[in-house]
């Protein structure tokens, strides 16, 4: 499909590994062998991360998995040890139990997905343990025996633990590192932050002339996706009044037809206004109400008139009513 539309907008894909060895200069290894050096006027970096597997000992020995070869398994992990509680592990982690692995999952922070609101992590935490992965937090991984595959000791650090978990797998989901070592930056001119990433101003402009930088390795956030929850971060840091909704899924009728009943709805609403400042759904269908209030938003729409509207039963968005005819409270 990406292919296709290359070949449509009539620029030239070259698939390659390509490194700079002057200012907007690249010399390209070609996919299908052969060099081709080619100069830009202009030129634009895309280059990514890859997951980190971080210098413990033991660790790289005991060859653990990254999400690349999880996803490339063609069997079933006896038990998987997670290290990260992070969306990637947790995506997977969840997916490999459902599968009927068994699963421990090691977090180093104080919650499951440390970037989202507390009740958000204690909900998927309570889900987690509900469907019988075991989750280690305040945990720390401190290095690794044996062989991810066969038998793997994940050694951790933590309150009360053993200091060690058994298991047969290890995959390894604890961040990303930018794609921009050894690619010859520093002979185009392009400055990297401490951490790694390439530097850029406000309009992503890199050190060099005429260079700009995009997507990961610029370090722009690392989902495609708009998270709609730091607009209550955002309210609370300015002093910013707001009013809070919540709702369990359970109250969703839709919820009930999937069996499927677990989670909340919350809508944070301004103080002074009817604006909707942010909102989060954990639950089923998720996706499609986030979608919805997305629209709503960007609209401008006030969340009375959400409220206000009539939602064919049984959908998601039907819930949404329920919601948003409740009582808010007043926080800040
Ligand atoms: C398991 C997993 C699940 C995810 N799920 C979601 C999700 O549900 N929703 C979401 O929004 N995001 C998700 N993400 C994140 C999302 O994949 C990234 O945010 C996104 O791909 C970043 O885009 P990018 O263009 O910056 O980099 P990439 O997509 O990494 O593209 C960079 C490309 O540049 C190539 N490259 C690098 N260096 C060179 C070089 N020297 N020469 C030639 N080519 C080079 C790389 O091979 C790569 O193909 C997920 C990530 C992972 C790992």
């Amino acid at each position: 499909m990406h292919l296709d539309r290359y070949r449509a907008s009539g620029a030239e894909l070259i698939m390659g590994q390509a490194r700079f060895t002057a200012p907007r200069t690249v010399e390209v290894e070609l996919a299908d062998g052969g060099i081709r050096r080619i100069r830009g006027d202009r030129v634009f970096l895309n280059l990514g991360t890859h997951a980190t597997v971080p210098d413990l000992p033991g660790l790289a020995a005991a060859r653990p998995m990254t999400h690349v070869e999880l996803l490339d398994l063609d069997r079933l992990p006896g038990h998987l040890i997670v290290v990260g509680g992070g969306y990637v592990g947790l995506e997977l982690a969840q997916a490999m139990r459902r599968f009927g692995a068994r699963l421990t999952v090691i977090e180093q922070g104080p919650q499951l997905a440390g970037g989202e609101d507390a009740d958000v992590a204690a909900a998927v935490l309570d889900l987690f343990r509900d469907e019988g992965i075991d989750v280690l937090l305040r945990t720390r991984l401190v290095g690794a025996e044996g062989t991810s595959g066969q038998e793997v000791r994940a050694l951790t650090d933590g309150p009360g633990d053993a200091g060690v978990v058994t298991g047969t797998d290890l995959f390894v989901a604890v961040g990303r590192t930018p794609n921009t070592e050894g690619i010859g930056l520093e002979l185009a001119g392009i400055e990297l932050t401490g951490s790694g990433y390439v530097k850029v101003d406000e309009h992503l402009a890199t050190t060099a002339e005429r260079v700009w930088a995009m997507g990961e390795c610029a370090g722009s956030p690392q989902f495609t996706h708009v998270a709609f929850d730091d607009f209550r971060v955002e309210a609370s840091r300015r002093g910013i009044g707001y009013r809070l909704l919540t709702l369990p899924m359970a109250a969703v009728l839709r919820t009930r037809t999937l069996s499927e009943p677990r989670g909340f709805l919350k809508m944070l609403v301004a103080a002074d206004s009817d604006q909707i400042l942010g909102f989060t759904a954990f639950g089923a269908e998720a996706s499609e109400l986030m979608a919805a209030v997305q629209v709503a938003m960007m609209a401008g729409l006030p969340y009375t008139a959400l409220r206000a509207g009539i939602f064919t039963h049984p959908t998601a968005a039907e819930g949404l009513t329920f919601l948003l005819s409740g009582t808010p409270t007043t926080a800040q």
